[in-house]
């Protein structure tokens, strides 16, 4: 009978670890911030902001830049855009079709 009561000891000590643990991590990473949301993560002692504040960091990443093609209007990112004479086209056949047409296309 003892047994089973220093097991649930441990069970509960080890919970109360790795709660200790998450808010630890948590309070790390708000440091490397720049302390913005600094009260969004103080009012969740429940350790589920952790998995939020990890999914906010990853979209900073996809941040490049978009060009809207001057011929078709097809956006697309920057890196695989074509710049002719200051226009961004989405490839350089639609720079070709764009710089072979006369300007009157632009009035409409
Ligand atoms: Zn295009």
């Amino acid at each position: 009978m003892r047994q089973i009561f220093l097991l649930i000891l441990l069970f509960i000590v080890g919970q109360w670890l790795v709660k200790a643990l998450r808010r630890h991590d948590a309070q790390a990473s708000q440091r490397n911030g720049t302390g913005a949301n600094g009260a969004a993560g103080a009012k969740g002692p429940n350790g589920q902001n952790g998995g939020a504040r990890a999914s906010a960091s990853a979209p900073a990443q996809l941040a490049e830049p978009m060009i809207r093609c001057v011929e078709c209007g097809v956006h697309a990112p920057k890196s695989d855009s074509v710049v002719v004479a200051g226009q961004p086209f989405c490839c350089a056949a639609h720079a070709q079709r764009h710089g072979a047409r006369p300007t009157g296309r632009d009035a409409r």
